[in-house]
């Protein structure tokens, strides 16, 4: 019997109460008594989960699940459900947790709009982002079972866990699929990618042929199928574990280090798509074929924003090495690349090297002239005594330099220029697809 809205005991009442402001632990007790229902509804048909979703409370909605809370619940006299809560709440690792609780992306509220929708009309696009890109597990292990005549199904069952998770990534940078085939062993080894790689070829037609057209999913499962087979053919003919295809991936040409090969790569992949009469494929074409290889946007942004939906692409944080968002760490020495860590910047040293010394040299006459005109500003407002030039030149660049070490090890043949450190980020540090475009 379903509980009635509004019909709340005590308890209950004291539970929505812990979930806005108290701990795990006193939810977890009220959670057990019996004079509390998990899945009872308040005046506007709210459950407890929804409110937690609501309110941001991720571990309080782990608990409610935990306990049996019903992520379709679809009693809210708007028709909210609690995934569309948490799309509103912002938390993108809220509204993972309702997908993989079993949440039906495609409900509509009363007025016809799914979650995923809410969450771009309210600005959330991390949470839409999410949404759009989530891919349920069962969907996948329909291939772990023998399907029609074939007595070996297409996708052997302990390939299922490691390739629901490239799936389901949303950082589709070429460079991130290899970190996530490295993680694990079973997907290093020729044979299973390429299973991998059938299945996300049939995935990608039942999205096309099915009645619902799925567009933006069929050219992702495309384009990880594309990667997966690249790599399936370096792991056959290398015993490398896939660090040449990382090389190849990241070296930039000369002068501006632009990585010619992955754009290139990334192009094929999306002309490669099989269906050509695709709306999203032709937008894409469009958007890419007029652009020089070395221009911005790059491929890789273009396609990113085609299936995540992401947008202000341009102006976040991306690792230069992997493109994974959020990257808070930058070059000491040049200042001007971002990285996640140190392993995605040793990684780029080999190719950033090259170029590096020169973009601190231009950045440090930059803030050098920078400097200049500030002093003039405030020279002309005091009328003091300061002369201009007093500090540095633009020819005695290394003593300016406030990198002691690392600067002295500049100072060599690049070639053997050593690693710099990484450091935090600051604000006024800049996207590297905006400064590799710069060039
Ligand atoms: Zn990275
Ligand atoms: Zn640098």
């Amino acid at each position: 019997m379903a509980p009635k809205k509004g019909d709340v005991t005590e308890e209950e009442r004291q539970l929505l109460s812990v979930i806005c402001k108290g701990t795990i632990q006193e939810a977890g007790i009220l959670l057990g008594s019996k004079d509390v229902r998990v899945n009872f509804l308040d005046e506007h048909g709210m459950t407890p989960l929804m409110h937690a979703a609501y309110k941001g409370k991720l571990d309080m909605c782990k608990l409610l699940l935990q306990h049996g809370a019903d992520v379709n619940c679809n009693e809210h006299e708007h028709g909210y459900t609690a995934l569309m809560f948490a799309g509103l709440s912002g938390k993108k690792e809220i509204a993972w947790l309702m997908l993989e609780a079993g949440a039906d992306p495609d409900v509509v509220n009363s007025v016809g709009r799914t979650a995923a929708q809410m969450a771009a009309f309210v600005g959330q696009h991390d949470c839409v982002t999410v949404i759009n890109n989530f891919f349920p597990r069962e969907k996948l292990d329909y291939y772990t079972k023998p399907q029609g005549l074939n007595k070996e199904p297409k996708l052997p069952a302990k390939l299922a866990g490691p390739l629901h998770k490239i799936i389901t990534t949303t950082n589709l940078h070429p460079v991130k699929i290899v970190f996530l085939l490295k993680e694990n062993p079973l997907l290093m080894e020729a044979g299973a990618l390429k299973k991998c790689s059938t299945v996300l070829d049939l995935i990608c037609e039942k999205c096309m042929k099915q009645k619902e057209m799925n567009e933006v999913l069929a050219m992702k499962m495309h384009y990880l199928s594309c990667v997966l087979q690249k790599c399936s053919g370096f792991l056959q003919n290398e015993e490398d574990k896939l660090d040449d295809f990382i090389k190849n991936l990241l070296k930039g040409r000369d002068p501006d280090c632009f990585p010619v090969f992955q754009e290139k790569f990334v192009r094929e992949c999306i002309r490669k798509f099989p269906y050509p009469e695709a709306t999203l494929l032709q937008q894409l074409v469009r958007s890419i074929a007029p652009v020089d290889v070395g221009s911005d946007p790059t491929s890789f942004s273009v396609l990113t924003q085609a299936i995540t939906g992401q947008v202000g692409f341009i102006d976040a944080e991306f690792c230069t090495t992997c493109g994974e968002k959020g990257a808070s760490k930058r070059c000491s020495v040049c200042k001007l690349v971002l990285y996640c860590d140190q392993t995605c910047q040793k990684l780029h040293w080999f190719t950033h090297k090259k170029v590096c010394k020169i973009l601190k040299e231009k950045r440090e006459k930059q803030d050098l002239e920078d400097a200049k005109e500030k002093k003039r500003q405030e020279k002309l407002k005091a009328k003091e005594q300061i002369k201009p030039d007093d500090q540095a030149s633009q020819t005695d660049e290394e003593s300016a330099s406030p990198f002691s070490q690392s600067a002295t090890e500049e100072n060599k043949e690049t070639k053997e220029a050593s690693l710099p450190t990484v450091e935090n980020a600051d604000e006024t540090c800049r996207s590297p697809t905006a400064s590799e475009s710069e060039e």
